[in-house]
């Protein structure tokens, strides 16, 4: 299988010959030609939020441009977006195995989990964060964190400590699932306080118990969005 991945990384680099948003000819393995990546925002590999059981990333700084992807993508089911979606995640985290002494660990030992959908809605996490792990070899199960209750959607609560109590003990993470692997890498799309991300990370504390290191728990967004300017307004305009 690890054969497997690095053909799998030759092939990306071979059929990517184009930036995924300009389409422009590039000449690396890269996913956006420079331009893109400026415009994108992709940021340099640092944790944005250091919680206790585990550390929360970013792949971009919110942006118009990254805006008219996600929004697209999330509230007008815009599919073609789905492959810059994925572009962004794995351009961002190309750098992040070495900062992270990920290098040494065998892809099977990663495991990508998706933030799960809310109750009746589709998962669209699922389908970057799904393409984002097959291209770097790693496992992904998608039903190994699901909602214990309902809780509201986070975006429409702008004040930060509600956003906390809302989701705290509203994540189960699916028993003997995540013990055999290294690192566990959680997706989400947006952030805004980490609010859902840190109750992943509970979750994930829960099962696992004290003897797990922080840097065993990434999470991971598409892009951080300040509280007060998300998304009751972008709703509308996208
Ligand atoms: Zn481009």
């Amino acid at each position: 299988m690890f054969i497997g991945s690095i053909l799998e990384k030759v092939k990306n680099a071979l059929q990517n010959q184009s930036c995924l948003l300009c389409q422009q000819k590039l000449f690396t393995a890269a996913q956006f030609c420079s331009s893109c990546t400026e415009k994108l925002g992709i940021r340099e590999p640092e944790a944005l939020i250091d919680m206790p059981f585990g550390l929360v990333h970013a792949a971009t700084t919110f942006n118009p441009t990254v805006k008219k992807l996600i929004y697209g993508h999330k509230f007008y089911k815009r599919t073609e977006y789905i492959a810059q979606l994925t572009g962004l995640l794995i351009q961002y985290w190309e750098t992040m195995p070495k900062y992270l002494g990920l290098s040494d660990v065998h892809p099977e030992n990663v495991l990508v989990l998706p933030i799960p959908p809310h109750q009746g809605n589709a998962s669209l996490i699922d389908m970057f964060a799904s393409r984002f792990a097959r291209h770097f070899g790693y496992d992904y199960q998608h039903d190994v964190l699901t909602w214990m209750r309902e809780v509201r959607p986070q975006h429409r609560i702008h004040e930060k400590v509600s956003r906390f109590g809302n989701v705290a003990q509203s994540l189960r993470l699916k028993s003997g699932v995540v013990s055999g692997y290294q690192k566990i890498i959680v997706v989400d799309d947006i952030t805004t306080t980490g609010a859902t991300l840190l109750e992943a990370s509970r979750a994930f504390h829960d099962e696992v118990g004290p003897t797990h290191r922080q840097q065993d728990l990434i999470c991971l967004a598409l892009t951080q969005v300040s509280i007060g300017s998300q998304l009751r307004s972008g709703e509308e305009e996208y």
